[in-house]
């Protein structure tokens, strides 16, 4: 698939995500770098969004609930560009029925290259990338080839 190269701004939009056994992680991840996430757009599901804006004071748009759709909606931001970066604590320890939604929205990161953290070590070394708070460029698929190459 043809590729394009669009421009990432410094001011990121970042969805957050953490399976229940994963909440409090996130919600300590989150508190312990506050000050590097608060000048980016947050999106979380709903659960996790409610309890990191509850715990931490950082603003974060609100999505509905994971199980409910919450994950599918963040695959769908990202579609539209609206996602930069994602932090996704998913339990591996509790595959089911979370199994569909994490495949879909991990599937979903790598087809329009976006770098993903699924835990705590990856998302310090994420945060603490000069490209968290910098600008960068990135390659994603190109749509217009794309459908040209398709329709014929
Ligand atoms: P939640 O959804 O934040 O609403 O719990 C996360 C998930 O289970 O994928």
């Amino acid at each position: 698939m043809q590729q394009k190269t669009i421009h990432t701004a410094a001011t990121k939009q970042v969805a957050l995500v953490a399976h229940d056994n994963k909440k409090q992680e996130l919600v300590a991840w989150c508190q312990k770098h506050k000050a590097d996430l608060a000048p980016h757009t947050l999106y979380g599901t709903g659960t996790t969004g409610a309890i990191i804006e509850r715990e931490t004071g950082l603003t974060i748009n609100k999505l509905i609930s994971g199980p409910l759709g919450g994950d599918q909606q963040i695959g769908s931001l990202i579609t539209e560009g609206k996602v930069d970066f994602l932090i996704f604590f998913w339990d591996p320890f509790q595959p089911m029925p979370h199994d569909p939604d994490v495949k879909a929205l991990l599937r979903i990161a790598a087809v329009w290259n976006i770098p993903v953290a699924c835990n705590r070590s990856s998302a310090d070394v994420m945060v603490g990338s000069t490209l968290f708070r910098g600008s960068f460029e990135r390659q994603v698929p190109d749509y217009d080839s794309y459908l040209k190459e398709r329709l014929g």
